[in-house]
């Protein structure tokens, strides 16, 4: 054995001591130190959080209002086409049972060769078919730059999934006068939605809707996954309405009755469904829109689980 081994191995003295002390050690912890508290964390969405808000916001968009314990259904064409489309599909969804229009000016398309929206000319459309049915209407912006002129036309502002994350733009609307329907980004944690609602929230927006629209997942017999259980989550999570896209949340024009269906019973409070007076000459999103007929029999089915059972 090396010197220098044998002068670091204590002696059984030394260990005696040594173990002596680390028990006295013990004994004047548990004395002397004061007891452990355990504080849960905030959660980082600090003003979406239902802890610190345990009502439920209600958000009003025109004479419409979401998450008054009643379902909310905005329903519309994926474009607004024409004047005559959007104010024939105003009033057979007014005629079904929907609460509010929807429609898009702008398009945030995968492709830029795919049809980009009317603009300006559109607004004033959907503004027209809007007064003239008698429901608020919401569609969708996709720059700051615009928010001021699509808020003069609009009730509600959408952000599309697409934009979740573009924090210019949620800036800029937290000052808008009006409410803001935020989709979930398809590649989004639920987390990171209510962190985008905090932008809204934090800059003095109160008035903010979620939409679940389905997320990307390995799975392609869909257009996307509607993730239903995050719906749930979600409203335990924050005080904010939750409402559930089913059209996108599919892209089948056949699953949109079942996963409306669906969002009712995990709790939603609306639905935004997309519907053309005729699916198969859409500009966009044809194949996941209903007709004005299968809009109306979709709301008779919903009408006593939701419209019926709720107060
Ligand atoms: C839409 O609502 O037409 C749309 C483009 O939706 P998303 O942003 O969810 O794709
Ligand atoms: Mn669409």
């Amino acid at each position: 054995m090396s010197s220098r081994a044998l002068r670091s191995r204590p002696t059984p003295a030394a260990r005696h001591d040594g173990l002596a002390g680390r028990r006295a050690a013990r004994r004047a912890t548990s004395v002397l130190a004061p007891p452990v508290v355990l504080v849960k964390p905030a959660p980082p969405f600090r003003l979406a959080s239902r802890e610190l808000h345990p009502e439920g916001t209600i958000v009003t968009a025109g004479a419409a209002s979401i998450g008054a314990g009643r379902l909310t259904v905005m329903a519309g064409p994926c474009s607004v086409e024409s004047r005559q489309q959007i104010r024939e599909t105003a009033r057979r969804v007014k005629a079904a049972g929907a609460d509010m229009l929807r429609g898009g000016a702008y398009k945030p398309r995968t492709s830029p060769y795919d049809f980009q929206g009317l603009g300006r000319k559109a607004l004033e459309w959907l503004a027209e078919a809007g007064r003239e049915s008698g429901l608020p209407v919401v569609t969708e912006v996709l720059s700051p730059e615009d928010v001021g002129l699509v808020a003069e036309h609009a009730d509600m502002l959408q952000v599309g999934a697409r934009n979740m994350q573009n924090y210019a733009l949620l800036r800029r609307l937290a000052t808008a006068p009006k409410p803001v329907l935020l989709k979930r980004g398809p590649s989004a944690t639920i987390q990171e939605w209510l962190l985008a609602a905090e932008y809204l929230l934090s800059g003095g927006n109160l008035q903010v809707v979620l939409c679940e629209r389905g997320i990307r997942t390995f799975e392609t017999a869909t257009r996307n996954t509607l993730d239903l259980a995050g719906v749930a989550l979600a409203k335990q999570l924050t005080h904010l309405p939750v409402i559930v896209d089913p059209s996108h949340g599919t892209g089948k024009r056949a699953l949109v009755a079942p996963a409306s269906r669906a969002a009712v019973a995990v709790g939603a409070d609306g639905l935004l469904i997309e519907v053309h007076p005729c699916p198969g000459r859409a500009l966009s999103d044809g194949e996941q829109s209903l007709d004005p007929g299968e809009f109306a029999e979709l709301m008779q089915t919903l009408r006593p689980r939701a419209f019926g059972a709720r107060p």
